[in-house]
């Protein structure tokens, strides 16, 4: 097959930095990938579940062993802070060894049917917890996995693909299709030969897979699993019973750690009136001291958001506060957070 398009993926912090290069997935490899996908599924989902669940712990511990790699890999290409970076690959181990010792406790290969080929479709902000959540998810239950990463992140994608294989899964059980959300993503989603989805992401991209998976049915007439984990407000309530330091602690940590870019991240923050000019006053102080930088400094408290994209986003929506007469406090950028 003739190969994709090459491109440059640099890091977040720092874009004179080339952290590697990937080679997109063209239609004809989607194609290609599926159908090994489906002449894997029947060895793959006839391998003794002790067998595939001593793949998954062979795969955590090398990613403890390589531990130090991953780390560098995760903050030049995701612009993760060093501290986020270990707690990345500590959920990743962890998901496989849960995984394996589910299928071990749990599962019989009489009693537990696969589906078959499953497209597992994950975002840049947990490049490897989520993408390596799915995909051992999926490979536990005996199914065969195409794994479509973001186009932000495919090289610690590649790198867990890599150990997967390492540890035994077979190449035809796990394949990697870097590319496109709407080219790569969207041909996995609408052929025929996948069985079941797996998507982490925005809510908009969940209801395009969802109407998609809708309009068929598997070769048996049943329908096609979407799993699908998305986005949301968080808030959080704080009352006068609050000890004011700790609510402080708790807010830069969940607004501001991973620059804000988790699922899970703070967006609404409520205070009672009798505490509130005395809690912002202390927040205000508290994000004075804060620093912002490469993650490749242990100084940098923070990194970067992933992509101009992300940052224009985050612009257009302080000049939307601001125009609407909010009070908008922001704190200036050190030079060295330029380009
Ligand atoms: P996104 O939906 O744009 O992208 C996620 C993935 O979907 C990427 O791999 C992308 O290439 C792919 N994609 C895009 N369009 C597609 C299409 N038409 N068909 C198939 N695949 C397609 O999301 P994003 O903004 O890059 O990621 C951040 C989002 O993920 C945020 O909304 C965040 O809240 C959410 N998130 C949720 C959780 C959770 O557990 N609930 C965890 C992490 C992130």
């Amino acid at each position: 097959l003739a190969e994709g398009t090459a491109r440059d993926v640099r890091n977040p912090a720092d874009h004179r930095d080339l952290v590697g290069t990937v080679v997109e997935a063209t239609s004809e490899h989607v194609s290609a990938a599926l159908s090994h996908a489906v002449a894997a599924a029947p060895i793959w989902q006839a391998t003794p579940v002790d067998a595939r669940a001593d793949c998954l712990a062979r795969a955590a511990d090398l990613l403890e062993a390589q531990m130090h790699t991953l780390m560098g890999l995760i903050v030049r290409e995701a612009g993760k802070s060093l501290p986020n970076a270990v707690a990345e690959i500590r959920e990743a181990i962890d998901f496989l060894r849960y995984y394996s010792t589910q299928i071990r406790e749990e599962f019989s290969n009489d009693t537990h049917r696969p589906l078959g080929p499953v497209v597992c479709i994950s975002p840049w902000n947990f490049p490897l917890a989520i993408f390596m959540g799915q995909v051992a998810a999926a490979l536990a239950a005996g199914n065969t996995v195409l794994a479509k990463p973001a186009e932000q992140t495919p090289l610690i994608a590649a790198q867990a693909v890599r150990i997967l294989r390492e540890a035994g899964v077979p190449a035809g059980a796990v394949q990697l299709l870097p590319g496109d959300g709407e080219t790569v993503g969207a041909a996995l989603v609408a052929d025929h030969r996948t069985r079941a989805v797996m998507f982490t992401g925005s809510t908009e991209v969940a209801r395009l897979i969802n109407k998609q998976l809708s309009q068929r049915l598997d070769s048996e007439g049943r329908p096609i699993p979407l799993i699908a984990e998305t986005g949301g407000q968080n808030a959080m309530i704080v009352d006068s019973s609050a000890l004011a330091e700790q609510v402080v602690a708790d807010v830069l940590q969940s607004a501001f750690d991973s620059a804000g870019q988790r699922c899970s991240a703070l967006r609404v923050l409520c205070l009672q009136d009798d505490v509130a000019e005395r809690t912002l006053e202390m927040l205000t102080g508290a994000m004075k001291e804060l620093a912002i930088g490469n993650p490749d400094r242990l100084s940098a408290d923070f990194g970067p958001v992933i992509d101009v994209e992300a940052k224009r986003g985050i612009d257009t929506h302080v000049a939307t506060m601001r125009e609407k007469g909010r009070k908008v406090t922001q704190m200036p950028m050190a030079d060295s957070c330029g380009a």
